[in-house]
């Protein structure tokens, strides 16, 4: 290949994964190289056979437009994001000025530029393009990498969303905490009574400080994990019985009575003890601070099919209207936020337990109507033997 067509290609050529972060990174400033001079009766172009060979090996969209906005080449993966069709003005298959404007200036003979751009049909996606000017002779032309960045918009916006709802969660009860110090060593100073109850309310504060930060941690500890999938052995029944011994002091408060139902031989799986310690407390919790006081709740432990094993959390409590369901498991996601943060819920509980699932390869069933009560079931990999 000559030397002038390899430059002409080498804005495609280093749009792997490290060169598109590169490109994208890349200061908008590299100055156009003139246009090479059009090959007289060189049609078809030869260099475009080698742009189109090495555009179709690329995983991103990618469109070669030449002086008139006519698509000259594109590539398999362009056709699936775009209706663009070789032969026909791009304007008539993507219509947004933005893009086509520079491409226009690309084409004039000014630097590469980038620009962002919403596809809203079939469903709505972000892209980002990267034109460069491409000379491989036949007249000037342009080369506009479309990446569709839907995924890494939405994953940076959950992020931002995630900060704010967790600064938001620490600042409340912080703001209380500060306005009680303010109040015990002003107006109430000398009210010992007023400061033993604003006492009282600064500990739970405290608490609830406590509890986030350690959802937090936890959920960012199983996500490191996340990959790694347990190995061990744990038994679910004998987890159920132990969550259930150490919660006896919060049952005795609620009037909450648990009974423990379990398959004979149902209750080994493949997972990591400590983990589903905590999945089934945090079930069972929630079970407990909104199954209703005074009401029974059944942990039912069996065989689900020929290789998983079955643990139900089911509560006779109000119930939870079907809209809500599928956003449970999301962070800092209630039904109610004001009940359950006088209930001490931090809205972490079943993130935990979805990722804590993800990692052990289960899953996290969840039934409830309004009225009725809930039930939470998880689904585990059954342990088996390895054979002698
Ligand atoms: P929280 O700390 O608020 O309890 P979770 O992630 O554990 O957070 O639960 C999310 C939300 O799901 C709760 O705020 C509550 O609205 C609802 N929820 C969870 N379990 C139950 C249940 N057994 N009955 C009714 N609502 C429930």
């Amino acid at each position: 290949m000559d030397l002038w067509l390899l430059l002409g290609l080498v804005p495609a050529l280093g749009l792997g994964a490290a060169g598109r972060y590169w490109w994208a990174r890349r200061p908008p400033s590299r100055p156009a190289p003139s246009a090479a001079a059009p090959v007289a009766g060189a049609v078809p172009n030869p260099a475009l056979s080698a742009v189109r060979a090495v555009l179709e090996a690329l995983p991103d969209a990618c469109i070669v437009v030449d002086a008139t906005g006519r698509v000259v080449v594109r590539n398999a993966a362009a056709g699936e994001l775009t209706a663009a069709a070789e032969g026909k003005p791009l304007a008539s298959s993507l219509r947004i000025p933005g893009v086509l404007q520079a491409i226009e200036r690309v084409v004039d003979g000014n630097p590469a530029e980038e620009t962002e751009f919403v596809l809203p049909a079939p469903v709505e996606r972000t892209i980002e393009a990267h034109i460069a000017p491409l000379a491989i002779g036949g007249g000037p032309m342009a080369m506009a990498f479309l990446y569709d960045t839907t995924l890494v918009t939405r994953v940076e916006r959950m992020r931002a969303d995630f900060v704010a709802n967790a600064s938001h969660e620490l600042r409340t009860p912080l703001t209380s905490l500060s306005g009680f110090i303010e109040t015990i060593r002003g107006p109430a100073k000398d009210d010992k009574e007023a400061q033993e109850r604003f006492l009282e309310i600064m500990q739970e504060q405290a608490a609830r400080m406590r509890r986030l930060i350690d959802d937090l941690l936890s959920l960012s500890r199983i996500e490191l994990n996340e990959h790694v999938r347990p190995s061990g052995k744990a038994d679910l029944v004998a987890i159920a019985r132990d969550v259930v011994d150490a919660a006896q002091p919060m049952l005795g408060r609620a009037k909450v009575k648990v009974h423990i139902e379990a398959e004979p031989g149902a209750g080994p799986v493949l997972g990591e003890r400590d983990e589903l310690v905590q999945v089934v407390q945090n079930l069972l919790d929630n079970a407990v601070k909104y199954g209703g006081d005074g009401g029974d709740v059944m942990i039912r432990i069996g065989e689900a099919s020929e290789t998983t094993t079955a643990c139900a959390i089911i509560d006779k409590g109000p119930g939870i209207a079907r809209e809500h369901l599928p956003r449970l498991t999301e962070r800092f996601y209630r039904v109610d936020a004001k009940t359950s943060r006088e209930r001490g819920g931090t809205g972490l509980g079943l993130a935990i337990v979805k990722h804590i699932l993800n990692r052990h390869r289960g899953r996290l069933e969840i039934e409830s109507e309004p009225g009725k009560g809930s039930r939470f079931t998880i689904h585990l990999p059954t342990w088996i033997a390895a054979a002698p």
